[in-house]
């Protein structure tokens, strides 16, 4: 049988997923379970990137719970896809360690990204964190342990899979083995919808983001307070389409084409109001939503279920990440991974081989 090649993505657990999530990397990985052997990272590792402290790493619990319901939730599904837990690999340790040895500290400093997570935590120059730096060397360890070929990830991510790229083509090339594959990204049919307020990108710690676990009664209340057009003062004034958030949310939930164009054409003339749009998108949302909740609610009413797929997604993840790691140690030819193994076998050990 031929080996299917593998996807590696996943979020931080910082709290529930949104719409943002959905389009920019939950939607794809749905997509694409059954072409692809599929690993879905929880990376509490990295909420401590930012927020180290022992309230938030006490949170971590409850956020891990939320967020696999949510993968639960949109479809998917354990029986094909490996769902585990970042910290509980000592693998993912090791592995970031010897690649932040093979990435320069410009190449990281230098990334808009890194930055913009920075000034997001109140952190400047001075107190930017090392392991904020070296956010994406976490990252590149994450998805090359499974050895991914593809990363589904919204457009924020895409310079990190770079990265990720030529730290693994350093590695193959400094030890002279093809341990890793070049992993791509594959960024979502929304490369970043924006904040239901207008924000370049949705985002739950800036209070823009519309939940995949919002009831009916929020969405619409979230959607009736929307951003749109801001010159749009009165119904027959005619609006902004383009990069109105209202439309590209239509765009993104409504499969109703005829209706979205409809509104679309009439709202460029100035003859239909914001209500109508708003009541329309909201609809559009709910129905997207319901069979999310739907499934939602089975899943949380089986209690351990949740545990149950993390401990199971974890154990075959654990598998891979040792023969990745014994291979890293061969190609390198690292002496205490053998010394490791001789404490654990009880053989002899040779430093001179
Ligand atoms: P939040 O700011 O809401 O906590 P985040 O960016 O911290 O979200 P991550 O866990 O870092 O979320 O990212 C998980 C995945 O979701 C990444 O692939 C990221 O690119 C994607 N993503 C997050 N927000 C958006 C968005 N607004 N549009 C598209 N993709 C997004
Ligand atoms: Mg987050």
């Amino acid at each position: 049988m031929e080996q299917r090649k593998r996807i590696l993505t996943g979020d931080r657990p910082t709290g529930k997923l949104h719409l943002g999530h959905y389009v920019g990397s939950l939607k794809n990985r749905v997509a694409l379970q059954d072409a692809y052997e599929c690993y879905f990272i929880i990376a509490d590792l990295h909420t401590l990137t930012t927020r180290p402290e022992k309230e938030h790493v006490l949170e971590l619990g409850q956020n891990v719970y939320d967020v696999v319901l949510d993968y639960l939730a949109v479809g998917i599904d354990p029986e094909k896809s490996v769902i585990f837990l970042q910290s509980a690999l000592p693998e993912t340790f090791e592995l970031t360690l010897i690649f932040g040895d093979l990435v320069t500290l410009p190449r990281l400093t230098r990334l808009p990204s890194i930055k913009d997570m920075a000034r997001a935590a109140n952190m400047d120059d001075e107190t930017v964190p090392f392991g904020l730096v070296g956010y994406p060397v976490l990252q590149a360890a994450d998805i090359l342990l499974p050895r991914a070929h593809l990363v589904p990830v919204g457009k924020d991510n895409e310079a990190h899979v770079e990265i990720t790229r030529e730290i693994a083509r350093r590695f193959n090339r400094l030890y002279e083995a093809e341990v890793f594959p070049l992993p791509e990204a594959l960024i979502g049919d929304v490369p970043t919808l924006v904040g239901t307020d207008g924000q370049a990108k949705m985002s739950k710690s800036l209070g823009n983001a519309i939940m995949l676990s919002d009831d009916a009664k929020t969405v619409e209340e979230k959607v009736r307070t929307m951003y749109t057009d801001p010159n749009r003062i009165r119904a027959d004034i005619p609006g902004r389409v383009e990069g109105n958030p209202v439309f590209i949310y239509h765009d993104a939930f409504n499969p109703d084409v005829d209706e979205v164009n409809d509104l679309k054409e009439r709202y460029r003339q100035g003859k239909v109001g914001d209500v109508e749009v708003k009541r329309k998108l909201a609809r559009a949302i709910n129905a997207f939503l319901d069979p999310i909740r739907e499934r939602r609610a089975v899943y949380a009413r089986q209690p351990g279920m949740v545990e149950e797929v993390l401990v199971e997604g974890t154990r075959k993840m654990q598998a891979q990440a040792r023969q990745t790691m014994a291979m890293v140690y061969d190609a390198m030819g690292l002496t205490g991974p053998r010394l490791r193994a001789a404490l654990q076998t009880g053989a002899s050990f040779r430093l001179l081989a």
